[in-house]
């Protein structure tokens, strides 16, 4: 259903939540939020309102320099349980998605990775952790090359943010959107790149703000208003990863792209 994130340095759960409650007349039937802190990465889930993550939060915040993805589930496929709810997680990635995985049966077959969940969605982040493993076994010279070779058509990833290990994330997130049929509005993130959301859009709304605390992210504009002045609303296809003040930018061809942001109104 709808979809939050945070890059930046101030309490980030408050901030989720209050962006998942701007949502909140839209229905749901599930939520959770994963925070990503130098300490690791923490998800929290509940079935039912919002009420009852914050519950199973309790007094826990963020502080310091935190990545955050937050979500309420509207199920297309199967039943409202915590397990099933979003983010869906790994060994060192989360994952929200709205939308549906046309193909997901075949996909979970192909990773042959044991689920937490019944899900569409889940196979995202088993599809990341797996081209994510299998690169970062290659010799570190592979790692090498691609920051020599910025400009490689065949891998728009590669050298694109100047740091060989994000440029690594950043393929591994590329390669595992073109394996998926569908539509999604995605974010993730992971341990292998603290400080960035990886995140992609297509037949699902998303979009974004700079303000002076850090980066936000939200599939429509409320949790944005009041925030951020300007929003940057991602064409479908958009795809790349943010920090808490820029962002390297992708067309579904894999071409560099640029947005002009738009204002928001001051409040709601
Ligand atoms: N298809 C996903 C699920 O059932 C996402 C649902 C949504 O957009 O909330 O978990």
């Amino acid at each position: 259903c709808c979809i939050v994130g945070y890059i930046g340095t101030q309490p980030a759960v408050a901030r989720l939540l209050h962006g998942l409650r701007e949502l909140e007349y839209r229905g749901y039937d599930s939520a959770g939020v994963a925070v990503l802190q130098p300490e690791g990465l923490r998800c929290f889930k509940a079935v039912g309102k919002l009420d009852n993550l914050a519950a199973k939060l309790g007094d826990f915040e963020s502080s310091g320099p935190v990545t955050a993805i937050g979500h309420t589930r509207w199920a297309t496929h199967v039943k409202p349980t915590e397990a099933n709810a979003h983010p869906h997680g790994l060994t060192h990635s989360q994952v929200v998605h709205n939308g549906i995985i046309e193909n997901y049966v075949a996909l979970r077959e192909a990773v042959e990775t044991p689920f937490l969940s019944q899900t569409d969605s889940e196979v995202i982040v088993h599809l990341f952790e797996r081209h994510l493993a299998t690169w970062a076994a290659q010799a570190e010279p592979a790692l090498d090359q691609r920051a020599e070779t910025p400009s490689s058509a065949a891998d728009p990833a590669a050298g694109a943010t100047g740091d060989p290990t994000v440029d690594l994330t950043l393929a591994a997130f590329r390669a595992t959107l073109d394996a998926l049929h569908g539509a999604y509005a995605i974010l993730l993130v992971s341990e292998t790149a603290p400080g960035r959301i990886f995140f992609a859009r297509k037949g699902s709304p998303l979009q974004l703000g700079f303000a002076e605390d850090g980066c936000h992210f939200a599939s429509s504009d409320a949790p944005l208003v009041g925030g951020c002045s300007q929003t940057l609303y991602l064409d479908d296809g958009h795809w790349g990863v943010a920090t808490a003040e820029g962002l390297t930018l992708f067309a579904a061809d894999g071409s560099p792209a640029e947005l002009a942001p738009k204002p928001l109104p001051a409040s709601s």
